[in-house]
């Protein structure tokens, strides 16, 4: 462990020094209060402080009142060892924010031990900060895949699409694998399991590293692609189509392959149009590619949203489905089909 020793007394420095050297720490010492706030604020600062009282420039005390103002950022913790001894010295130096206290001249045994205590408490920091670090992320991504859960891709939505208005529009890709429920009847749930994990693992290899993908719901996906206007995004729909599609997915019953359905649409084509109101123009879009036939990209334009709007919480009845879309500019990625063989 690295320990800061900030003393202007040469002597007590060495001393210092020399003790900890002995016990195996890492020493970086100070010779003033300034040069000791200058190593502390600094990034990868140590997180173990031994801070004289009286120094020139910045003294002890102050020292501790201005790590103790930072809140948010790592913890230090300081002992302060100094000459003054009196109970209200003692007292002035803990209500300043030292953790603890140590009148010189000390035995080097009780500073050993008082180090020990330093440590635990930063190790049990650092337990804390895992234990909330892994909290968030479970409260944010899907346990399977371990992409985005549904909650917070629809955060990321808005906070793109708020980007996206100020400068380049975003793409939304809802994607959906065909014919699943069969994947989960001939091999059973776990292999499907399987099966959504590698589909996972290659749409995040599929799309670049500032484009998100969550899990929507059990085998559809939201994918978001920035920088996309219209005809870019559905490129990045058929290309993560092709990713699925080929080669077969290796599960522990064998290659098992599966397809992918996907509604695209981007910002650049909408307007204001609010993020519902795109992931209601993406979903029609992906009812038209699976109605055509699956393993395909369709679009979704502009008038889908108002005519989506009507009946928002219903996918289209089959026989008006093409209605949202204006079905000339549907654009089917399968290669080797013109978009009239589909819808
Ligand atoms: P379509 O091409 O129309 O989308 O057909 P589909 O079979 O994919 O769609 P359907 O909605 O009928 O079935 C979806 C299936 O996805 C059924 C459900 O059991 C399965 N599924 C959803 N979540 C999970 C999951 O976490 N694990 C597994 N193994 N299967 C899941
Ligand atoms: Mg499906
Ligand atoms: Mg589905």
């Amino acid at each position: 462990m690295k320990i800061l020793i900030a003393d202007d007394d040469p002597v007590s420095r060495r001393l210092l020094e020399n003790l900890l050297r002995k016990w195996d720490y890492e020493v970086v010492p100070a010779r003033d209060g300034q040069e000791a706030w200058g190593i502390l604020r600094a990034p990868g600062a140590p997180r173990l402080a031994l801070l004289d009282w009286m120094m020139p420039g910045m003294n002890g005390l102050e020292i501790c009142r201005e790590l103790r103002k930072d809140v948010a950022g790592n913890y230090t913790y300081v002992i302060l060892v100094t000459a003054r001894d009196s109970k209200i010295d003692v007292i002035e130096g803990l209500e300043a924010g030292a953790d603890d206290y140590l009148t010189k001249l000390f035995h080097p045994e009780e500073l050993h031990s008082r180090l020990r205590v330093g440590q635990r408490i930063l190790d049990l920091e650092d337990r804390l900060v895992a234990a909330r670090e892994l909290l968030q992320f479970k409260a944010s991504h899907d346990e399977l895949t371990g992409l985005w859960n549904r909650g917070a891709v629809l955060e990321v939505l808005k906070r793109e699409l708020a980007r996206a208005r100020r400068s380049a529009p975003l793409g939304i890709i809802l994607a959906d694998l065909d014919r699943f429920k069969q994947v989960n009847d001939t091999h059973g749930h776990q292999v499907g399991d399987e099966v959504l994990q590698e589909v996972g693992r290659r749409m995040i290899a599929s799309v670049r590293s500032y484009d998100s993908v969550g899990r929507y719901g059990g085998e559809e996906f939201l994918i978001l692609v920035s920088g996309c206007d219209e005809s870019a995004a559905s490129e990045s729909a058929d290309r993560l189509r092709e990713q699925i599609a080929q080669p077969p997915i290796q599960t522990s019953a064998g290659p098992v392959s599966v397809t992918l359905s996907l509604g695209s649409v981007s910002s650049a084509t909408f307007g204001d149009a609010d993020s519902d109101a795109l992931l209601r123009a993406a979903d029609v879009a992906l009812y038209l590619a699976k109605k055509a036939g699956r393993n395909r990209v369709a679009i979704a334009l502009p008038d889908d949203v108002s005519a989506s709007c009507s009946a928002p919480a219903e996918r289209p009845p089959a026989e008006s489905a093409a209605a949202p879309l204006r079905k000339e500019e549907q654009r089917h990625s399968l290669p080797g089909e013109s978009p009239g063989d589909r819808c």
